[in-house]
């Protein structure tokens, strides 16, 4: 099995149901992922930076965008497979 074709497979599009499972061990679990448009990550990306962030915010929360995590990488969170 091919680690680079799984992480293929893996690529998070916006509104994905995501587990995190980043540094911050009290957010851990589940959110909606979206690409982080942060001024921070529209620098990145105009410096040609390939790596993506995103924006993860609890679903289940009264006032999600008080809870929003920014600039998320791609590498601490998963696709949940609970939409798949
Ligand atoms: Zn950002």
């Amino acid at each position: 099995m091919s680690d680079t074709l799984f992480r293929t497979l893996g690529l998070i599009e916006p509104g994905d149901l995501v587990i995190y499972h980043g540094s911050i061990p009290s957010r851990h679990g589940l959110h909606l992922a979206r690409p982080c448009g942060c001024v921070d990550c529209g620098r990145a990306d105009y410096l040609g930076s390939t790596d993506v962030r995103y924006q993860l915010s609890d679903p289940f929360a009264e006032d999600p965008e008080a809870l929003t995590l920014r600039c998320v990488r791609g590498q601490s969170i998963t696709r949940s497979t609970a939409n798949a």
